[in-house]
């Protein structure tokens, strides 16, 4: 009875995964540049929500890989930027990151125009289900966050957003304030012209990739928002205007 009283006393110990002291944290931001450039205040929320991340969210292995708890902190690190703002709720629909060492293998399974099933495999270094896990390849998380434009956590985490009411199709619910035509205009137009240019054989400033479906070309620009700002406010300024009001601040 003494030591349970003791016990009651004693101060608990955080679990291991919510902690995340701030050596921890800054040894781990020295790995992507990118965001370096957020302000103290930025940082310091950054922080509040990676534990957060990395309390409330499972992180497993695919293939019998174990993730690292240094591998854990890097996602949670780039997983807080689109909800620094807005907060884990936007993340509710799903549970679980599972994390493979290098690009995985995907069963395919897609229908096209004509109707004609098309089976095979599939190497990916990303993926986001509806209501599902978000997978993610290590070598690419460490590949994110360097200031060219590449970040495949906010790519699949866009598309999570994304799927929050209903299919991915580049129109996520908007915050208040926002205007759904505003929205609709600007990313149509810069849609069409992302393909002209490359109906053209021109050279793109975003990854052609973008050119895939408006839902890819969101999640593209959303990992342009975040790792290169200045230059998505230089070349897209309308887009840029939107995913601040979206995201709710500018890195
Ligand atoms: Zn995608």
């Amino acid at each position: 009875m003494l030591n349970r009283v003791l016990d009651f006393f004693r101060p608990k110990r955080a679990p291991a995964e919510s902690r995340c002291d701030s050596r921890t944290f800054n040894a781990a931001l020295d790995n992507f540049p990118a965001l370096q450039v957020l302000s103290e205040q930025q940082l310091d929320r950054l922080q509040e929500r990676a534990a957060q991340i990395m309390q409330q969210k499972t992180f497993l292995g695919g293939s019998g890989y174990e993730p690292s708890r240094e591998d854990r902190l890097s996602v949670a690190l780039l997983a807080a930027l689109p909800v620094l703002r807005r907060g884990l709720d936007w993340y509710q629909d799903f549970h679980t990151f599972v994390l493979y060492p290098e690009a995985f293998v995907t069963e395919l399974d897609e229908t096209d125009d004509d109707g004609l099933v098309h089976s095979g495999q599939d190497l990916r270094v990303g993926e986001a289900w509806s209501r599902g896990p978000v997978i993610l390849a290590m070598s690419d998380v460490h590949a994110s966050g360097q200031g060219d434009g590449f970040n495949v956590v906010v790519h699949e985490l866009a598309h999570q957003i994304d799927h929050r009411n209903g299919e991915a199709n580049g129109f996520p619910p908007l915050p208040d304030g926002m205007q759904p035509a505003t929205w609709t205009r600007v990313f149509s137009a810069a849609y069409d012209r992302l393909l002209a240019e490359l109906e053209r054989g021109e050279e793109t400033g975003l990854d052609p990739y973008a050119a895939e479906s408006p839902a890819e070309f969101f999640a593209v620009a959303s990992e342009c928002f975040f790792d290169a700002p200045r230059w998505l406010s230089a070349h897209h300024p309308d887009i840029h205007r939107q995913l601040v009001a979206l995201y709710g601040y500018s890195p």
